[in-house]
């Protein structure tokens, strides 16, 4: 490679910033391995010397390492992984891991990638106070200019189940679950929970969030995403409220199913930050959304953690938007639960648009 030469190649860095999970994902790998151990231990067929034996490829989340236990007993960090699969040199394997992760190089906190997220929505955190720049010698110039996303999914899940009773419990209408392409999973990572497909701005698929069905049992989380899907860098329904027409200020709610609620009562322009946070990646999404008319408006659950994350996120946009906040007065509620009557009281719905 032309770069590698005067690419400056921090090692260390990338082996512990850079999750062998995030790895396995962006080489389509992750879904075809087992998991247990809540996640952290995964196992397969060797993708390295393209065994079949489906215990020989073992991988640790926490350790962030591989191993193969069959014909080419390799094994080791993330580098190694990307140098055999290539079959190029640690040095370039390196170079390409940064090219891939660039961000996630100066960025992301190992942990984070490596973490199964599995419980209510936590957006992962990304320190604030640090000019990323001077703190990345792994990073050229050049690349770490470029935008950092979460890779296109290489398959969808095309047996969900539209018609599980959980989806018409949660009062979901056929058209919603259809647009949405909602749908119980009957096997695979998301075996028992409602699929729910995410797009980037662009409309690509990049994962399916996981919502159990009612009440999860012991030890399974309420919602599951894949490991190494960043969720900081989507906003939940953003390619649809980009295409729809922009009459109406863009809503931001917290969850999934507050925003298809809005949609379903007939308010588009609505995003889901997947939290109570909002990351400074969904804060520049949110500003690109909003640019013809600027104004955006916060909905976020009236409860403790979504008025906090209100009151940050208000701070925060009201420096570069027209930036208002829903009043629901002491009721502790969440958009999802209000009647299309109720949102309309409080809600500008553009004329004539709702049902
Ligand atoms: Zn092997």
């Amino acid at each position: 490679m032309a770069q590698a030469k005067a690419a400056w190649v921090d090692f260390k860095a990338i082996k512990s910033q850079v999750s062998i999970v995030q790895i396995l994902e962006r080489y389509g790998i992750l879904q075809s391995l087992a998991k247990s151990g809540n996640g952290d231990r995964m196992s397969g067929a060797c993708p390295i010397h393209g065994g079949t034996n489906k215990t020989h490829f073992r991988v640790s989340a926490s350790k962030n390492c591989w191993n193969c236990f069959g014909k080419c007993q390799s094994g080791g960090n993330v580098i190694d992984f990307v140098a055999k699969k290539e079959g190029v040199e640690f040095r370039d394997a390196a170079l390409l891991i940064q090219k891939w992760f660039p961000r996630a190089v100066s960025e992301q906190q190992p942990e984070v990638a490596a973490a199964v997220q599995q419980s209510d929505p936590v957006v992962p955190t990304v320190s604030e106070d640090s000019p990323r720049q001077e703190q990345t010698p792994v990073i050229e110039p050049a690349e770490a200019d470029q935008p950092h996303s979460n890779p296109t999914l290489k398959f969808a899940l095309n047996k969900l189940d539209a018609e599980h009773p959980y989806l018409r419990e949660r009062g979901l209408t056929e058209d919603t679950i259809a647009a949405f392409g909602l749908g119980y999973c009957g096997k695979g990572l998301l075996r028992g929970y409602i699929a729910i497909p995410i797009h980037n701005m662009e409309g690509e698929l990049v994962a399916y969030a996981g919502r159990w069905p009612g009440v999860p049992g012991e030890g399974v989380g309420k919602y599951k995403l894949p490991q190494g899907f960043r969720k900081n860098l989507e906003l939940f329904n953003q390619h649809r409220a980009t295409t729809c027409d922009s009459d109406a200020p863009l809503v931001v709610v917290e969850g999934y199913f507050d925003a298809i609620k809005l949609h379903q009562a007939g308010y588009e322009r609505v995003v889901a930050l997947m939290g109570s946070s909002l990351s400074m990646e969904q804060e520049e999404s949110i500003v690109r959304l909003c640019k013809e008319d600027g104004r955006v408006m916060l909905f976020l659950d009236n409860d403790e953690a979504g008025r906090k994350g209100q009151a940050d996120a208000l701070t925060r946009l009201s420096k570069r938007l027209y930036a208002h906040t829903v009043h629901l007065g002491s009721r502790e509620v969440q958009p999802e639960h209000l009647s299309p009557a109720e949102l309309r009281a409080v809600l500008p719905f553009p004329e004539g648009r709702f049902p």
